[in-house]
């Protein structure tokens, strides 16, 4: 199949124009599918006008396209809700992987050809940006994979002495390299050389962070692979893959930026690294010491008989309990009798951003119930009943009071103000950044002790039954 290249052109613009409607889909739940599927109908258009433009062999590709949907459908249907971040690491990995692979490849095809000429300078420069990008793509991924997943890397950071130094020293071994290769780059060797020095970075870069700041260093993970993904694209000249790769790369940062936010954080802070270390805080004994009063469904139920107006906040543990339909329930019963129910969402709760909002959303609560933490922190103070399912870092209030704390600083939902809180996890235990919480102590706190999904089916038991 030989296409002229206008139409070529023509395929590539409708492939970016879906892509960028694909992302402002992706913005809101309702319209997610429908941004989704715009998204891979414009990588299929772009695949096939790639195979058209390049005289590829189109059996090889659609052998790819077959094995790698099935591999990701699989992936995708059998991943765990609570596991997403680890995929989404994994998934950025591979385009490091893929554009340190696709650019040595061209390298390799361009300087080892005597009939064809040598990479232009713009072509080499791309070439070490891909395998330098990629590189610390790929290995920073799979290390966040594995401090997610809590397997071969621990999840705490790892630190020691003189670290900044050593990440200094190979970046810039790193930049001499891509000299080296843009000035004479019949020595292949070096570019792997290059990916090598980069894999070993990315390592450090990530094993060095752990706790609460794993979200942000995943959604710039993903920015970087767009870059390698962007880089790439100037390799091979291929307009479409520089625009999808701007755009990961520009949407990543964007990602970084809102999470540096929630989580107080700077972007050079990100940027350079070495964030995350976990200092000693006050021990639980300390904390919480005679001061933590428990309550139990029925009593939960005859507060909110009372409420005119109640608050979930929710968190990673209705994730874990997959509570969201039995919180739709109560939902249902609470207004059914004239009370106002809202869902307070803190941009960091669960394990992904977007968490809580796709969990709500499976479970059919209206999106306008959905408050964000900057809206309905002003009026918290005027709440009857604060639940906090199964959240615990993002009701913290530690992060306005201790410094010193991992937390110091970052924004929470200010359920302490309310007239009563509710608190509904399995135990005392820290959420993710490992530190007490003392609003489990506080004058207004009650704790209802057990799982999730449970202890909202049995209070709306326990309200049916008051009725
Ligand atoms: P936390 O991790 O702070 O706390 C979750 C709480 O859920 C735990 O204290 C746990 O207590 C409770 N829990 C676990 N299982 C159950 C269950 N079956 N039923 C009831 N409760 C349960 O969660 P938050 O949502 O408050 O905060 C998110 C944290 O995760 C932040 O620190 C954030 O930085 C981090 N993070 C966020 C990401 C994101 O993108 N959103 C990605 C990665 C990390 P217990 O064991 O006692 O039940």
């Amino acid at each position: 199949m030989v296409l002229p290249q206008a139409i070529i052109n023509i395929a590539y613009l409708i492939a970016s124009i879906l892509f960028i409607a694909g992302l402002k889909g992706l913005s809101h739940p309702r319209t997610a599918i429908r941004g989704n599927l715009m998204g891979g109908l414009g990588m299929l258009i772009a695949i096939l006008a790639t195979v058209a433009a390049k005289k590829l062999d189109l059996e090889l590709i659609i052998l790819g396209i077959v094995i790698g949907s099935a591999i990701g459908a699989v992936l995708a249907t059998r991943i765990q809700m609570t596991a997403m971040p680890q995929m989404v690491a994994l998934l950025n990995g591979f385009g490091g992987i893929a554009s340190v692979l696709v650019a040595g490849a061209e390298l390799l095809k361009s300087v080892l050809n005597p009939e064809t000429p040598d990479p232009d300078l713009q072509t080499l420069v791309a070439i070490a940006a891909s395998g330098f990008i990629g590189g610390v793509t790929f290995w920073g991924s799979l290390v966040a994979f594995g401090k997610l997943q809590g397997v071969v890397v621990p999840d705490r950071p790892v630190r020691y002495s003189g670290e900044q130094i050593v990440k200094v020293l190979l970046l810039l071994i790193s930049i001499a390299l891509a000299v080296f290769i843009v000035l004479d780059p019949h020595d292949t060797y070096l570019y792997w050389v290059l990916a090598g020095v980069a894999s070993i970075l990315g390592v450090l870069l990530v094993i060095a962070i752990g706790g609460a700041d794993m979200p942000v260093v995943i959604a710039l993970l993903n920015s970087y692979s767009g870059l390698a993904a962007a880089a790439t694209g100037f390799v091979l000249s291929n307009n479409v893959l520089i625009i999808a790769g701007s755009l990961v790369g520009a949407s990543g940062i964007i990602l970084t930026d809102i999470m540096c936010r929630a989580m107080n954080r700077s972007l050079a802070n990100v940027l350079f690294g070495g964030f995350g270390e976990i200092v000693v805080t006050a021990s639980g004994d300390d904390v919480y010491g005679g001061k933590v009063k428990s309550t139990s469904a029925e009593e939960l139920a005859m507060l909110l008989e009372t409420a005119q107006r109640v608050v979930f906040v929710p968190g990673y543990g209705m994730a874990v309990s997959q509570a969201q339909h039995a919180v739709r329930d109560m939902f249902n019963l609470l207004e059914s009798r004239g009370i106002t129910v809202e869902f307070a969402i803190h941009p960091v709760a669960g394990r992904m951003p977007g968490h809580m909002n796709v969990l709500l959303a499976e479970a059919d609560i209206p999106y306008d119930k959905l408050i964000e933490m900057d809206d309905i922190n002003p009026t918290m103070g005027q709440v009857d009943v604060a639940i906090v399912l199964g959240a615990n870092d993002v009701v913290n209030p530690v992060a306005r009071t201790d410094p010193k704390s991992p937390i110091a600083g970052m924004p929470i939902i200010d359920v302490d103000r309310a007239k009563t809180v509710i608190i509904i996890k399995r135990s005392l235990s820290p959420g993710f950044a490992g530190i007490p919480n003392p609003l489990f102590a506080a004058d207004n706190a009650l704790m209802l002790f057990g799982d999730g999904k449970k202890v909202i089916q049995e209070s709306v038991s326990a309200l049916k039954e008051a009725s």
